[in-house]
C-alpha cells in the first residue's frame, strides 16, 4: 500500500543515522569503536548481586546511585550530572533542550553524523563550517552569531584532540550560546573540559561508558554542567520518559566508576596498542591524523579506501568507511586487542605489497 500525499505531509520524516554494522557471526570487529576488553569485574559482581525480584519495580527516575558516583568522580555536585541511555540519548535531549533558537547551530562538516540527523529531526537550522586541510576544526569559524555550538573532542572520525585553550576560546566567543563538547573519546586523549564548568555557564560536557569503560551494550552516557542547565535537561527528560535507565544499568554504571584502577589500566592498554599500530601503519605507507581516540583515521596514498574496506570485510575484518567525497579514501579503524590488530596489519601488508 502506498501512503497518500495528504497523510504524508503531516508525518515527521527524517533521514536516519546509519549505525555501524553489528554482524552476528564471529568477525574482527573494528567498526564501531567498542572496547575489546571486558568491563571491570566489579560490574559483573554488581550484576550478580542484583535481585531480579526488584525488576517488577520501576527504576529510580533520578538515577541517584549513578549520578552520585559520577559527581564524586568528576568532583562536581550531584545537581551537575545528568545520566541517560548512552550519550546518544543525552545528546539528543540536549539538542531538544538547548538548541531552540531560529539562528543556526554550528558544528563541523566532518564530525559525528548523528548531529545532522538530530538537527533535521528537531528542525533546528544548522551551518557546518569545513575542517581545514589537516582536518582540524577552525575555531574562528565559531565566532559568528549562532543558536548553539557542538563539537566532539577528540573529533570523530578524525580522532584529533584540541587542548583546553582551544575549547576555552570557543566558549569565550560564544558567551550567549550553549556550547556542547562531546567527549565520547576524551579518556584516550587528555584533559576534559569538565575542568571549565565552574567558569563558563554556557558549557555542557557529555561523556559515555561505551568506549573507555567497555559498556556500549549497557547504554550509559551523561552530561556535566551547571545546576541550572542540568535542571532544564531534566525538565525535558521528565516531559518525555521519566524511567530511561534500567536498574541493571544504574548499578553496573556505579560499579564501573568505583573501579578506577581497572579503568586506567584498560585505557592505558588501548593507548599503547594505538601507538604501536600507528607505527606499523606508517611502515606500510599509510597516512593518518594524530589519533588521540580509540580509533585511527587513515588512508593509503596508493589505494582506494572503499576497495580496502570491502576487501577487509570479505575477510571478516570490519572497519568503517564513508562515501563522503572528502573522506572516501579513509578508513576508521577501531583499536582492538593486539592480536586483532596483528591480523589486520598482516592483511593490510599483503594488500599494499601487491
Ligand atoms: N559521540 C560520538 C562522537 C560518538 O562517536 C559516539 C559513538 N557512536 C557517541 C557520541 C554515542 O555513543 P553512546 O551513545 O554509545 O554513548
Amino acid at each position: 500500500m502506498t501512503i497518500r500525499e495528504e497523510l504524508l505531509k503531516n508525518i515527521r520524516r527524517v533521514e536516519p543515522y546509519v549505525p555501524g554494522e553489528q554482524p552476528q557471526n564471529k568477525v574482527i570487529k573494528l567498526n564501531t569503536n567498542e572496547n575489546p576488553y571486558p568491563p571491570s569485574p566489579a560490574v559483573k559482581q554488581a550484576l550478580e548481586d542484583l535481585d531480579t525480584a526488584d525488576f517488577r519495580l520501576y527504576p529510580d527516575p533520578a538515577s541517584s546511585v549513578l549520578v552520585k558516583a559520577l559527581a564524586e568522580e568528576c568532583q562536581v555536585g550531584e545537581d551537575q550530572i545528568f545520566a541517560g541511555v548512552g550519550s546518544d540519548d543525552v545528546l539528543s535531549l540536549c539538542f531538544m533542550t538547548f538548541f531552540n533558537s531560529d539562528k543556526p547551530i554550528l558544528f563541523p562538516d566532518i564530525t559525528y553524523s548523528f548531529y545532522k540527523v538530530w538537527a533535521q529531526l528537531y528542525r533546528i537550522p544548522c551551518v557546518c563550517p569545513g575542517l581545514d586541510s589537516d582536518f582540524r576544526i577552525v575555531k574562528e569559524d565559531y565566532y559568528r552569531e549562532n543558536g548553539g555550538v557542538i563539537f566532539p573532542n577528540p573529533n570523530a572520525p578524525t580522532a584529533i584532540y584540541e587542548d583546553l585553550g582551544f575549547v576555552e576560546d570557543i566558549l569565550e566567543h560564544n558567551r550567549d550560546s550553549i556550547v556542547i563538547v562531546d567527549e565520547a573519546y576524551v579518556d584516550f586523549a587528555g584533559r576534559s573540559a569538565t575542568e571549565l564548568i565552574g567558569r563558563y555557564d554556557n558549557l555542557i560536557v557529555t561523556q559515555t561508558f561505551s568506549k573507555s569503560r567497555s559498556m556500549a551494550g549497557m547504554r550509559i552516557g551523561y552530561a556535566v554542567s551547571n545546576p541550572e542547565l542540568i535542571r532544564c535537561l531534566n525538565d525535558v527528560k521528565y516531559s518525555f520518559n521519566s524511567y530511561t535507565m534500567s536498574r541493571a544499568a544504574l548499578v553496573c554504571g556505579a560499579a564501573s566508576v568505583s573501579d578506577r584502577e581497572y579503568f586506567e589500566e584498560n585505557v592505558r592498554k588501548i593507548v599503547e596498542t594505538r601507538e604501536w599500530v600507528k607505527d606499523q601503519l606508517k611502515n606500510l605507507g599509510f597516512v593518518f591524523t594524530d589519533s588521540k581516540a580509540n580509533f585511527i583515521f587513515t588512508r593509503h596514498p596508493d589505494y582506494d579506501g572503499k576497495r580496502l574496506f570491502e576487501e577487509l570485510r570479505s575477510e571478516g575484518i570490519y572497519v568503517r568507511h564513508w562515501d563522503d567525497p572528502r573522506i572516501r579514501d579513509y578508513l576508521r579503524i577501531t583499536v582492538g586487542t593486539d592480536e586483532e590488530m596483528r591480523i589486520l596489519l598482516e592483511s593490510l601488508r599483503k594488500k599494499t605489497a601487491k
